[in-house]
């Protein structure tokens, strides 16, 4: 069998029977009466089982210092499941906040606290400000740009390199005073799977800013979250930070959301002291303490960080073949075509599908009109706005193998039949 030839190489007359071919195609994808759904990142059934023992836990209602788990209080969470994740997340454990469910309610928190009342090197109040700005690396988490979306900041749009945010434009950026942060996954990058240098993550952390409060969300959303046995370590942004003069910059997440339960998981904040302090000395007035039952219970399913090492592992093991079989799917139908470039990610929770440039839109109407649900195109963009319509986010780990594998060789034919229609004009 020879390799398929570039799309654009064809002649008017045999792009025209490719383009009946892939007509016929999705008839029959669409007489198939699909229902798929490859949009939200979201864990499989399989990967909730893997914690079902937390549903008996936790024995007993006391941690090892005797503290009452069920009462008010302990605003900075069980300092046991602090110790934990401090030593996962290369930090002191009075660098770490054990708070609720949701790593997005701690960044919308802290978003929240430095617009009212300022952060602890803030001139004034962010909203105070004529006009902020944040730095937006694209494709990026469709939530984080909602979230400023939704207070009126203004996003600037930078490439996502695979080395992290493109570094030379960010370093062009902050010396406007009013871009006052940056949002970053660091680690298996939501959704191109891009895992951030030591090298940028140095630049990050020691650049001059013109905004004196300039802040690195740093969502360590995937940091435990290998799909291959070369597991990436997180870059240690708090240390570099403080090494080069700005200890209060970085501001980092992570959650259990993606290794227990994503509804009932437990979220961390990592930061500088005076940011910790900052945080629980606004985050007095909104809680008495979070849901250290929740805290304890975590405690004992994992034991250690090595059982949070060990726990992932079992994940990887389901959701390594999903991410296969993406990979397969559009390789076998696209390779060699130059219609499409696609991530391989050795974590995270997405692959990252680039179409033809003008066919993002059409590839995704194509696929939900014959029946598999598909991110809507843009959405990895501020504002929804992909300028070049050709982005597309994968999202594998719901759906059992067998339908990852019917979803994606279906949503391989939409990329083709969009990518001849187009350039059949
Ligand atoms: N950050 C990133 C990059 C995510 O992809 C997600 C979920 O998809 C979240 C945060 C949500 O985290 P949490 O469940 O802790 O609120």
């Amino acid at each position: 069998q020879t390799a398929a030839a570039p799309l654009s190489s064809l002649s008017p007359a045999e792009l025209e029977t490719f383009l009946e071919t892939q007509r016929t195609a999705y008839a029959d994808l669409q007489a198939h009466g699909l229902k798929l759904d490859l949009t939200r990142g979201k864990p499989s059934v399989e990967q909730l089982d893997l914690s079902n023992e937390l549903l008996e836990l936790p024995k007993g209602h006391k941690d090892s210092g005797g503290v009452d788990v069920r009462n008010y209080g302990g605003l900075s969470g069980l300092t046991e499941l602090r110790e934990m994740f401090a030593n996962l997340l290369w930090v002191e454990t009075e660098q770490v906040i054990a708070g609720g469910n949701s790593s997005l309610t701690m960044m919308h928190d802290c978003l929240v606290q430095l617009f009212l009342h300022g952060g602890p090197d803030s001139p004034r109040p962010w909203s105070k400000e004529e006009t902020v700005k944040f730095i937006c690396p694209v494709p990026g988490y469709d939530r984080h740009f909602t979230m400023l979306g939704n207070y009126g900041i203004e996003m600037i749009p930078v490439p996502m390199n695979e080395d992290g945010p493109d570094i030379a434009a960010v370093r062009e950026l902050v010396t406007d005073p009013a871009v006052k942060g940056i949002w970053i996954v660091p680690t298996y990058a939501n959704p191109s799977g891009a895992v951030c240098s030591q090298e940028v993550a140095t630049e990050l952390a020691s650049m001059e800013t013109a905004a004196p409060d300039f802040r690195i969300f740093w969502d360590n959303a995937y940091a435990f979250h290998h799909l291959t046995e070369d597991e990436a370590k997180s870059v240690d942004i708090i240390t570099l930070a403080s090494g080069s003069g700005h200890p209060n910059r970085p501001l980092m997440f992570a959650s259990t959301s993606k290794i227990t339960f994503a509804g009932a998981g437990v979220a961390f904040l990592a930061a500088s002291k005076a940011n910790v302090d900052w945080y629980l000395a606004n985050q007095q007035f909104a809680s008495i303490g979070p849901d250290k039952v929740n805290q304890l219970r975590h405690v004992q399913f994992f034991g250690s960080a090595d059982g949070v090492r060990e726990h992932m592992r079992k994940h990887r093991d389901i959701l390594a073949p999903k991410f296969a079989a993406v990979d397969a799917a559009l390789e076998s139908a696209l390779a060699g075509r130059e219609v499409a470039t696609w991530s391989k990610p050795s974590g995270g929770y997405f692959v990252n599908l680039d179409v033809l440039d003008g066919t993002a839109s059409r590839v995704v109407e194509l696929a939900k009109g014959a029946g598999i649900a598909l991110t809507p195109a843009g959405a990895s963009f501020p504002h929804g706005n992909d300028p070049r319509d050709r982005n597309i986010r994968l999202a594998p780990s719901f759906p059992v193998l067998a339908e990852v594998e019917t979803a994606m060789a279906g949503v391989a034919t939409c990329v083709l039949l969009a990518a001849a229609e187009k350039l059949s004009g």
